[in-house]
């Protein structure tokens, strides 16, 4: 029979998935020589054995959890039920992964007519006694009993407003005595039973209740949306109770080991005097910084540093820690690794590796291509003009702009249908998590920096501002004021979770800038990783951003969409009409003015990376009017009858157009084919290209341009393509007497190339896996027909796993790129092989492409920070197992 339960001093503290975090957090604290109240683990074994005995506590538990407790007794000194020195415990959840606030947790139990006299007594303080009493029943009435909490409250609230008590705390003994005495009554006419009296009897109960809320609703809908197993069940532990509602030299907290906003290496957080529990969190009353503890009470606040300290080194991560004060006393009560915003990580890992706590490769691996993510999300322009109308408290950063919602249920139901929403409540609980998801960011007026709001979004990387105590709001009448402005469900307001400020209507955002912490990572990502990152930019600007971001290279800079600038439009117009090479000679010769110009800009701006740019690529009719447009033009000129010559025009545009209608474009005359059906387009392009590069070379500079050959699939294709190009390269370089670093190379994006890719590697310098055709070709699906129509539907019932021009399908279309490389390389090993689909931006696709062993990945600019981290975690993560451990850590 397996252990069943373990004491703090003896067990495993890296074991979370038997002893749960928080068990295995309390461990280890009390290992270290940390002053954690004594108390034991019962394992989250347990807690399948009673699911497996179907909701009940196995044969045999109680026996060994009275033993436990007696051992507990003789630790303390105090007797459980006994009424001259009453050991009092809490029963608390603990899972391996967090869950904040999703199960429940019991004070003070072991309470009753008798024993609660005896603390009295001892401590000399009915009021506190009392207090605990209320509590206790209140907590286990609502979790062990079923009874709604709300109703509790009533009770409470009544009676404060019939003694004009403003806070808890302003309540007397006699108060209190009251509302316990009216507590019990509800307890008896809302279950039919007085209240248990007897310790064991509510311990049995409550662990069993523990067990339960595993699987209570918002629980499972936790777990739903985190991915995190249901079979791991949760841990219950039994802690000696300590008292921070004792008195004014007593008190409860939470503190981060450092700023869980900004990163900063400073004590952060909140404690509030003579409390208990979930008051600092629960917003009751808005709790004191952890300075005000520091002025108040130095040693106790140069304690919690010390220990701080000491959880760091140990865990090698900031920590999130609960701790109570009971007369002067500090007693730690759990510590797990803090959730933090995405900046904090960052500045986190990066001051780790400087403190010499970690290494550069467990920083990077800290980091997730989603932190950097958000860190590129946008902010407020602060150039702007905007109406602040309140300032609450920055809990988690970043701005957010929707419409204000309420409730959670109606944040879903405006999220489902794609709306952007701003969730506004008093405060959050457990219960509004699918609201903050489903919303943009989230506004509270109460509550501080670590109240639920601020924790969950922070974890969710959505901007908050919370504790804005200034907006009133009546979620009845679903409306909140401020100064006098009104705002009303469904208008407009934009939040600064950076600021704390809360602006009426949608603020202008604008793109963030790169923080030092944040260029350190990703300069340790480019240490470790084997891909280059490359960028997609068809502009000198794109190509500037690019290289600013971290950019080896241009893979993918598209000719087109230069021709549709409006001055080249006519000229592109005046070539596709032209039917002969002659009339195409004079537009062309325009052209290649134009074109050599936005070559030599973009290659100057990547003066000794590698630029590929690719020849013309589209069906030439997307340049040309669509034809029912031109009828209808030509139509009405006719029924004009006032300009003969716009009409000739006109309609001999709309002969082309029909002309050059396909049935199915996108499997037309486009790439290659288009060049070699109209050499002299081709040859204009290269020629630009040529000139651009040797006026650069002269120029001293260093262009590197490579010239990728669009849709190939069979290698004649290229040959004759590339023999062509090699001569008006030639040409040029010889008449500037200039020798250039070229390339050519092609696209894979037919699925024949990847076939015959030994073949083309023969004529090709460099691949470039283009891999939205690849993606098309290899499922037969246009992509705009698919998305449009049924592959969300797929997605939806699980017949694809996910959108494959999102995520690279590995299995198809990636097969297919591993054949090309392995046949391309065995002709070719030198071959310089990359991808330019949008695939070159995903995280899990650019992990495939590392295993593939291509030389890069060409996203978006803005991407690049991203695909850069992307690419260092897929270089550590293939590494020998001994070295990927340090992942686990
Ligand atoms: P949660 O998982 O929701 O954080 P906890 O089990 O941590 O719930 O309990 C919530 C709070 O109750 C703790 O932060 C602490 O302030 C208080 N608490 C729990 N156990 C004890 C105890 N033995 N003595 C004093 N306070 C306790
Ligand atoms: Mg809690
Ligand atoms: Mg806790």
């Amino acid at each position: 029979m397996p252990k069943r339960l373990y004491f703090f001093d003896e067990g495993d503290g890296n074991n979370k998935r038997l002893l749960g975090g928080k068990g295995a957090g309390l461990c280890t604290m009390a290992q270290l020589g940390l002053p954690v109240p004594p108390g034991f683990v019962i394992t989250t074994e347990v807690c399948r054995e009673y699911y497996e005995a179907g909701g009940r506590l196995p044969n045999g538990l109680m026996e060994e959890v009275v033993q436990a407790m007696k051992k507990l007794e003789k630790i303390t000194g105090k007797g459980f039920g006994d009424p001259k020195n009453p050991l009092l415990v809490s029963v608390r959840s603990g899972s391996m992964y967090s869950m904040p606030g999703m199960m429940d947790t019991i004070l003070n139990l072991g309470l009753n007519d008798e024993t609660v006299e005896g603390l009295a007594r001892l401590t000399n303080n009915e009021r506190f006694a009392y207090d605990a009493y209320r509590r206790f029943i209140q907590m286990f009435g609502k979790i062990v009993l079923g009874v709604d909490g709300k109703k509790f409250e009533e009770i409470f609230e009544r009676q404060k407003e019939r003694v004009g008590a403003k806070f808890d705390t302003d309540l007397k003994a006699s108060d209190l005595k009251e509302i316990v005495s009216k507590f019990k009554e509800l307890v008896r006419k809302e279950t039919h039973r007085d209240f248990p009296v007897d310790p064991y009897t509510q311990l049995e109960l409550a662990i069993g209740a523990v067990f339960a809320s595993w699987q209570n609703k918002r629980a499972v809908e936790y777990r739903r949306f985190y991915k995190i197993p249901d079979y791991l069940g949760t841990a219950v532990n039994v802690v000696t109770m300590v008292f921070g509602n004792i008195g004014e030299d007593s008190g409860t907290g939470v503190a981060f080991t450092r700023d869980p906003s900004t990163g900063e290496h400073k004590l952060f957080g909140e404690f509030l005097f003579n409390a208990q529990g979930e008051d600092v969190v629960a917003g009751i009353r808005t709790p004191l910084k952890i300075e005000d503890l520091n002025r108040r009470y130095p040693w106790i606040y140069n304690r919690l540093v010390e220990i701080a300290e000491k959880l760091e080194r140990h865990y090698r991560d900031m920590q999130d820690i609960e701790f109570t004060v009971e007369r002067g006393k500090l007693y730690m009560l759990q510590t797990r690794a803090g959730k933090r915003t995405a900046q904090a990580a960052v500045k986190i890992a990066v001051d780790m590796v400087v403190e010499g706590l970690i290494r550069k490769e467990e920083a990077l691996l800290r980091i997730e291509p989603a932190h950097v993510e958000q860190l590129l999300h946008k902010q407020v322009d602060p150039k702007a003009k905007v109406t602040v109308i309140a300032k609450g408290l920055n809990a988690s950063p970043g701005a957010a702009v929707g419409k204000v919602v309420f409730d959670s249920e109606r944040a879903k139901e405006m999220g489902k249908a794609g709306e952007k929403v701003i969730l506004v409540r008093p405060e959050t609980s457990p219960d509004d998590v699918g609201g903050i998801i489903a919303s943009q960011g989230v506004l509270t007026s109460r509550g501080g920096v670590t109240s639920h709001a601020a924790v969950v979004t922070r974890g969710l990387g959505k901007p908050a501002v919370v504790g804005c105590e200034a907006i009133k709001i009546d979620a009845e009448a679903r409306r909140f004021e401020v100064d006098g402005i009104a705002v009303k469900e469904g208008d407009l307001i934009t939040i600064n979770g950076t600021t704390g400020e809360v602006i009426l209507g949608e603020a202008p955002l604008i793109e963030p800038r790169m923080s030092p912490e944040l260029l350190t990572i990703l300069s340790f990502a480019d240490e470790v990783k084997k891909l280059q990152n490359w960028a997609n930019a068809d502009y000198p600007r794109d190509a500037k951003k690019a290289r600013e971001l971290g950019a080896q290279g241009i893979g993918l800079c598209r000719t087109e969409h230069m021709f549709f600038e409006e001055d080249r439009l006519p000229l592109v117009h005046e070539m596709i009409l032209g039917k002969t090479v002659e009339e195409r000679k004079k537009p062309l010769e325009k052209l290649l003015q134009i074109q050599k110009n936005d070559f030599k800009e973009i290659l100057e701006v990547m003066d000794g990376l590698p630029v590929i740019i690719r020849l013309l690529d589209p069906p030439l009719h997307e340049f040309l009017p669509k034809y029912e447009k031109l009828l209808e033009e030509v139509i009405e000129l006719r029924l004009k009858g006032t300009d003969p010559d716009g009409l000739k025009k006109k309609e001999e545009m709309l002969k082309r157009v029909e002309n050059m209608r396909e049935a199915n474009p996108m499997m037309g005359l486009r790439g290659c084919r288009l060049g070699i059906t109209y050499p002299d387009i081709n040859e204009m392009q290269v020629r630009a290209i040529f000139e651009a590069a040797c006026e650069l070379k002269r120029e001293g500079k260093d262009p590197r341009p490579e010239i990728m050959i669009p849709l190939v699939g069979h290698v004649n294709e290229l040959k004759v393509v590339r023999e062509q190009l090699e001569k008006v390269a030639h040409e040029v370089m010889q008449k500037h007497g200039v020798d250039l670093k070229y390339k050519f190379g092609t696209m894979i994006e037919v699925p024949r190339a990847a076939l015959t890719a030994d073949e083309i590697a023969e004529y090709a310098e460099f691949f470039s896996f283009g891999t939205n055709d690849l993606t098309q070709m290899v499922f037969a699906y246009s992509r705009d027909d698919a998305e449009g129509r049924f592959l969300f539907q797929y997605i939806e019932r699980g017949i694809l796993e996910a959108d494959p021009f999102q995520k690279l399908d590995q299995k198809g279309v990636g097969k297919l790129m591993k054949i090309a490389v392995d046949l391309g390389r065995s002709k070719r090993p030198d071959l310089e092989i990359g991808i330019c689909g949008e695939h070159g931006g995903d995280p899990q696709s650019i992990e495939f492409c590392h295993e593939l062993g291509l030389n890069y990945v060409s996203c978006s600019p803005f991407r690049i920070p991203v695909a850069r981290l992307a690419a260092a975690h897929a270089a550590l993560k293939s590494k020998e197992p001994e070295k990927q451990a340090y992942s686990m850590a």
